[in-house]
């Protein structure tokens, strides 16, 4: 049976959860209190709804308990996003995804149950400075405060070199997760690959230990 997904709140982030999700083939309905933007997603999602999302009947009749995954992209008004939060809780659902507009927005969030907190202004922020600073570094996803993935290219310092020659894990504390050419990954390398120019290193470890590596291994700008 297909997912089921409701999206309340169409903004450019609820929307394009919408888009994406129903380009994956999933049932999504679209909640939104604005007609226009629920007139606007009719044709792309499976239902689009004009409700409000602190209108605890109206998620009822819209059988919004019943959901696998809500996601609530409510953005300024704050105070709509945590009610509407607290009454997905209330109603058990198994997944709920918040967009969070500041930390202290996510504070409240995590306490009254959210599952997962998204903040993607803060996240984009964080990546494009991470790729500004460093034209090594393609893409940056922080797991915690402490720990991230990034995506560096193989430079001059390390191309022809293999996994044991440069003996990364022992002397960074870092995993090479997987490696890209091309169109190719070679998900968890053996030791003797040997890395190419232009290659895509998917690396996993604490940041300070990636920022170690980084420094000695990748040029910056
Ligand atoms: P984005 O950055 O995703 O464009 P935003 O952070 O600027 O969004 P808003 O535009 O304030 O956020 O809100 C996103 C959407 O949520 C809007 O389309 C708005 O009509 C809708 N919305 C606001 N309050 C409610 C509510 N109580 N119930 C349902 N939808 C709501």
């Amino acid at each position: 049976m297909k997912k089921q997904f409701a999206v309340i709140g169409l903004g450019r982030f609820g929307g394009s959860i919408c888009k994406s999700l129903s380009e994956q083939g999933m049932e999504v309905l679209a909640i939104d209190t604005d007609e226009e933007k629920v007139n606007n997603f009719s044709t792309i999602v499976t239902h689009a709804v004009v409700a409000d999302g602190t209108d605890e009947n109206a998620l009822k009749s819209l059988g919004v308990r019943n959901f696998d995954h809500v996601i609530v992209a409510i953005g300024d008004n704050i105070q709509a996003s945590i009610l509407t939060t607290l009454i997905l809780e209330e109603f058990g659902v198994s997944h709920i995804t918040v967009k969070a507009q500041n930390d202290y927005h996510e504070k409240v969030l995590n306490k009254i149950g959210a599952h997962k907190v998204v903040h993607p202004e803060r996240d984009m922020g964080i990546r494009i400075a991470h790729n500004i600073v460093s034209k090594n570094v393609l893409d940056y996803l922080e797991l915690s405060k402490d720990y991230s993935i990034v995506e560096l290219i193989a430079g001059e310092k390390i191309c022809n070199k293999t996994l044991i020659d440069l003996n990364i894990r022992a002397k960074y504390g870092v995993n090479i997760m997987a490696v890209k050419r091309g169109d190719d990954i070679n998900v968890s390398p053996h030791g003797t690959e040997k890395i190419l120019q232009g290659d895509i290193l998917i690396v996993i470890g604490a940041i300070v230990d990636i920022n170690k590596l980084e420094n000695a291994l990748f040029d910056k700008d």
